[in-house]
């Protein structure tokens, strides 16, 4: 699995945590066009084909041996972050019921 997630690296998005290649831009061009309806998200990989996969196998095809690696990820990359804003809990984004039937 690990080969397969490519991480969302350090130049990102300020608002939505999407990669950027602008290191001066705070922000990706949808949310400087866009007014967007939360604060702020922190995105620890890229959401490619591979990735979808393997969140899907994670919530939905009992892989919880991801944790450890998202978890390893999470705080090597966010850890300071979390400490810093006093986070008291990290929730997955849900996948809604039309969504998972094009995975089954
Ligand atoms: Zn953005």
């Amino acid at each position: 699995m690990q080969e397969k997630i490519k991480l969302a690296g350090k130049v990102v998005c300020l608002k939505c945590g999407t990669p950027i290649k602008d290191e001066r831009a705070e922000l990706c061009e949808n949310c400087a066009r866009i007014k967007r309806q939360f604060t702020q998200v922190k995105a620890l990989y890229q959401y490619t084909k591979d990735m979808k996969e393997s969140m899907y196998r994670f919530k939905y095809g009992n892989r919880r041996c991801y944790a450890k690696t998202f978890a390893k990820h999470s705080i090597h990359y966010y850890g300071d972050w979390i400490k810093d804003n006093k986070i008291e809990a990290i929730i997955p984004v849900p996948m809604y019921k039309e969504k998972k039937k094009t995975w089954i």
